[in-house]
This record gives C-alpha cells, structure tokens and sequence, in this order.
C-alpha cells in the first residue's frame, strides 16, 4: 500500500449565480497504485480553463455537466511513476484529462498524449502547444480562413486562445487588432506581439470609435472568445463576407442567467457575413501535424506565449474564479508538484 497522499478537489456544489471557492472541496485519500493494464501519473501541472465553468453548471453544452461529489475535470501534464503499460515507462511525461489531484490511475484508451521535454518546457503542453494553442489555430485558419492583408480583430486578445490566435493572424499576413482589459495586456498585445493595434475595452472609452479608429475598412475576421457587449459592437462593424469564429462566450459563463443581446441576423445578412462556432476536438486527427507546426514557430521566435502559473493545487479554486474576471495575464496553469519534483523526476 502506498504512503503517498492524493490530494483531490472535488465539485462541492453546482453554482447558482457566481462560481465561489466553497462550491469545492479539498479531500485527502491515499494515492492509488498502478493495477494491472494500468499507470500511476504524479500531476506536475494543472490546466485551468473557462470550459470548467460550464461543465459545473447544469446547463446544456458539448460535454455533460460535473458531477458534484466528482473530482474536477482538468487537463494535466504529469509524469508516469508506476507502468503497467507497456506503451509508457516510469519517468515518461503525458499529457491527459486526469482532473484535479496530485496523482491519478490512467489506462489504454484514456486518450494521453506522450510530451516531448526537449521540445519546450513541458507545461506548454497544456498551452500553446496543447488545447489552447491547438484551438487558436484550427479556429483562426480552419473557421476564420484569413487572407493576407485582412482585418482580424481578437476578444480575449492577451490570453491564452487569443494571444496565439493573433500571433498566426500577423504570420499569416494580416492586420490584427486585439481588444483586452486593462493598459498592461494592450501594451503587451502591441509592444511585444507586434499586434498593429489594441483596444482596452474596460478604459470607459466608447468602444465603437476605438473600433472605428483600428478598422477603418471594417473587420474580415473576428475571432469571439468572449461573446456579451464587446461581441455587439465588433458585430457592427463587419466587412463584406466577414467570418465570425464564435470560440467562446466567456462574458456568459458566470452569469446566472445569460444576458439578452441585439438580435445577429441583420447584421450578418448587412455585411454577407458568416458566424460559425467549433470545437477544438473537431479536429482531433490533425492535432500531431497542428502542433508540430506550432512547435516550429515557437522554436523560430515567431510565436512566444505568456504563463499565468499560479502554485499549488489548493488555490486552483480561487484562480479558476480569477480567470472568470480576466484576472490571468496569459495561460493560467497551476503547479502542481514541487519545482525539484518538475525538474529532477
Ligand atoms: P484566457 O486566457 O483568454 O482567459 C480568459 C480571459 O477572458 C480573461 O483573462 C479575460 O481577459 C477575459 N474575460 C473574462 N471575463 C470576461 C468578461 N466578463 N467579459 C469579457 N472578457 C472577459 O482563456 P482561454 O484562452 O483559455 O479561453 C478563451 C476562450 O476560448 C473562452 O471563451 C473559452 O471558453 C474558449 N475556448 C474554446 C475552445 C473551443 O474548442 N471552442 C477551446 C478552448 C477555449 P480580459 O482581461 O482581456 O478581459
């Protein structure tokens, strides 16, 4: 029997309104052991994303809600430290949706993807070289279809889906304006991503004219992460066969009811526009050949990406709320382990 200790967050309650820290709850059980046709994975870094705030409400979605009592759903890179596999050995780093805990059993077909250390840092599996920076690129190219010399213009512009999503907007030769919160983000978005323009949309300055002054031919592509006010004045704006990528709706997430908006139809019919929501996983097969090519220009300087690391598994809680309120400046992960654990095996 192991003497490890699990430390797990469990789903305490489904929120009614605003996600708060008593709706989890930290247990302590002992740390599992590999059975036969099995893995024991030690969590060295939690992934902490807006798609948690949906799966624990009640409403309908793509994936079914939490189940209070459950240990969280999260995606973790971790490290194997007991094989009963023959396609894993101790010491091999994976990536996989093993939730919320120091240590969790994993078998064949839990859909773990093997990490390669000397690639980058083994936490941008979870980012720029994972679901996030997966997801920017199949939404910007496969949905967004930019051309060179378009008008691309991001919500959420300096976090994790946004911020790679326009660095492959500028590759691909367009003009790329992010809209963000707050002087800090629109600086890093024009000063060291090189975006053309930024808008900080909690300035108290009308949005539309700050819109107006970026695009004044009108917006080609728009790339949604947030949905709510923002998405309605971008909405008006659109260019002739614009491409709407509805990524997501962070704005709603938290709300206890979504709020009601304009009505889209007319404004998508006024610029011929078209508005289409995906789903990363839509293009599961072709995530190898992504995220090589993302690799490619990480490794070239062309694409750089920024970490919100939060330490330690007892305070992913209050930073999920966090990122609820743009309280995270780039892709929010927690530390798991210990830095001597992450680096020595
Ligand atoms: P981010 O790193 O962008 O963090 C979330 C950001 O959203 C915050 O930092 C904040 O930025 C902004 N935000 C939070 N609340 C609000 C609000 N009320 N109004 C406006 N902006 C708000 O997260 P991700 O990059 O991980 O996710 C971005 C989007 O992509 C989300 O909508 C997510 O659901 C979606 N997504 C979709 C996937 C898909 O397959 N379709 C897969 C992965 C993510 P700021 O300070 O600038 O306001």
């Amino acid at each position: 029997m192991s003497e490890r200790i699990n430390r797990r967050v469990l789903l305490q309650s489904r929120p009614a309104g605003a996600l708060e820290e008593r709706h989890f709850r930290l247990v302590e059980t002992p740390a599992p052991a590999a059975g036969a046709g099995e893995i024991l994975v030690r969590t060295l870094y939690l992934s902490l994303d807006p798609y948690m705030r949906i799966r624990v409400g009640a409403a309908r979605s793509y994936a079914p809600p939490a189940a209070p009592g459950a240990v969280m759903v999260g995606g973790i890179v971790g490290r194997v430290i007991e094989s009963n596999l023959a396609a894993f050995a101790p010491g091999d780093v994976v990536e996989g949706r093993l939730g919320w805990q120091d240590f969790a059993i994993a078998a064949a077909g839990d859909d773990l993807t093997r990490v390669d250390p000397a690639l980058a840092p083994v936490s941008t599996a979870l980012g720029v070289l994972g679901m996030t920076g997966l997801t920017a690129y199949f939404g910007l190219l496969e949905v967004g279809r930019p051309r060179p010399g378009d008008t691309v213009v991001l919500s959420a512009a300096a976090g994790a889906v946004g911020s790679v999503a326009g660095q492959i907007a500028r590759i691909m030769g367009c003009r790329v304006v992010g809209i963000a919160g707050g002087a800090r983000k629109t600086r890093y978005l024009t000063d060291e991503l090189g975006f053309d323009a930024a808008i900080d949309y909690r300035s108290g300055a009308p949005l539309g004219e700050a819109l107006n002054a970026a695009c004044p031919d009108g917006v080609d592509v728009y790339f949604d992460n947030v949905g709510g006010a923002v998405s309605d004045a971008v909405l008006d704006r659109l260019a002739r066969g614009a491409r709407v990528v509805v990524c997501g709706d962070i704005s709603q997430y938290d709300l206890g009811r979504p709020e009601l908006g304009p009505r889209v139809q007319g404004k998508l019919m006024a610029a011929w526009a078209s508005m289409q929501a995906f789903n990363v996983f839509q293009f599961r097969d072709r995530h190898d050949g992504a995220r090589r090519r993302l690799a490619a220009w990480l490794a070239a300087g062309r694409l750089t990406c920024r970490e919100h690391v939060v330490d330690g598994l007892e305070n992913a809680p209050r930073a999920l709320i966090g990122l609820l309120r743009g309280e995270n400046f780039g892709k929010l992960i927690v530390r798991v382990a210990g830095s001597g654990e992450i680096e020595n095996g």
